[in-house]
């Protein structure tokens, strides 16, 4: 007997976060179990070809839970990390609200099936002015377009996005466990980025290790402003050898960037992930320093700009592949210090052929401007 969820349409990157918390959950109650995710609209649909214990599901996932409330008490950890330049946040406080949240999704875990199911309207009680009678902040990490201070120019009334604790804890459990966090500081700029796969047509192994590759990033800070489409590059050049993975995915990336206490969400964004992982795999197979290359790019001596730049090159076409590669030896060929000569390596022929062959395997004879297929 299969079973089948449909995440509650609060839409993505919250609905996304959610199927990846039940994802996760179901692998790590049972390793071998078969699932696939299918996007729909703003929804994602769960299928598991077995009949899901739910209370081991939870109990898989609550142990995370349990771990990093500790750490948040002490003002550490992914969930600390995770509310980024929030100012005021009190750890104490909010490990007590995060143990609450634990207590009342398991009282909600065995209904899962019939909340999530295809018309349950599970949605219609929660969001902005939530009828339901327990209901959570959706606190900003886990939906940037809830929050008041949305893009600037958007004024929302200031009623908190609600939500129920089920929904809550697992699109917590999804950014536990299968997103990147990463920090940044910059002269009087202090920002958080995050960035989760978007599993559009993807099952099983693929799942799990797209998991992994973004999950293991966290707690990572740099000193250099960084874009949002340098993002990509900076979770996918380092850790994790990367083989090719089937199925359609893309990737969702947010940032906020707070400027003494104003903070703000700067960009949200959906993007194609096949091109990168396929240059990142085709890269690091050829040569072994795409990630001192990215890093450097990223550090206070180098030009984050330039990995976005490549990230542009590979999912717009735009600019060609020759200019890109033209900028970065610009930049390293400056550099002064003891490494310049080794530094100038970095750029190696693996990084220079791959871009070419990507590029050309998405951009040749398609014209340049739109997004490229997901194939
Ligand atoms: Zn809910």
């Amino acid at each position: 007997m299969s079973t089948e969820l449909v995440t509650p349409g609060h839409s993505p990157p919250l609905d996304t976060l959610i199927a990846m918390g039940i994802v996760i959950g179901v692998l790590q109650a049972n390793p071998v179990a078969r699932i696939t995710v299918k996007k729909q609209g703003f929804t994602y649909r769960v299928t598991i070809n077995e009949q899901v214990m739910w209370d081991k599901v939870f109990e898989a996932l609550s142990e995370r839970w349990l771990f990093e409330i500790k750490r948040l008490r002490y003002g550490m950890g992914a969930f600390y990390s995770a509310f980024g330049p929030q100012r005021g946040i009190k750890p104490v406080e909010l490990s007590k609200r995060f143990e609450e949240l634990v207590e009342l999704a398991q009282k909600d875990f065995p209904r899962i099936a019939q909340e999530y199911s295809e018309d349950s309207q599970h949605v219609t009680r929660e969001g902005r002015g939530g009828k339901r009678k327990k209901l959570y902040t959706a606190y900003l990490p886990i939906a940037p377009w809830a929050g008041k201070y949305f893009a600037g120019t958007y004024k929302y009334k200031e009623d908190p996005y609600a939500l129920c604790p089920l929904c809550s804890f697992l699109a917590w459990s999804g950014l536990l466990s299968s997103s990147a966090v990463m920090t940044y500081v910059a002269e009087d700029k202090r920002g958080t980025i995050y960035a989760i796969p978007d599993p559009i047509d993807v099952s099983n192994y693929d799942l799990a290790f797209l998991a992994l590759i973004f999950g293991e990033k966290k707690e990572k800070s740099f000193h250099n402003n960084i874009p949002l489409l340098a993002v990509p590059l900076l979770v996918l050049a380092s850790g994790e050898t990367i083989w090719h993975i089937r199925g359609k995915y893309g990737l969702y990336v947010w940032k906020y960037e707070g400027t003494g206490n104003f903070l703000s969400l700067k960009d949200f964004s959906q993007l194609p992930l096949s091109p990168l992982l396929d240059f990142v795999a085709g890269a690091k197979a050829k040569g072994k320093y795409l990630p001192k290359l990215i890093e450097y790019l990223a550090s206070r001596e180098g030009d984050p700009s330039l990995i976005a730049l490549i990230t542009e090159c590979l999912i717009y076409g735009e600019p060609d592949p020759y200019t890109v590669l033209r900028n970065i030896w610009s930049l390293l060929s400056q550099a002064r210090d003891k490494r310049a000569k080794r530094i100038l390596r970095w750029l190696d022929k693996g990084v220079a052929e791959e871009l070419f062959r990507v590029w050309k395997k998405y951009w040749e004879g398609h014209g340049t401007g739109g997004t490229p297929s997901y194939a």
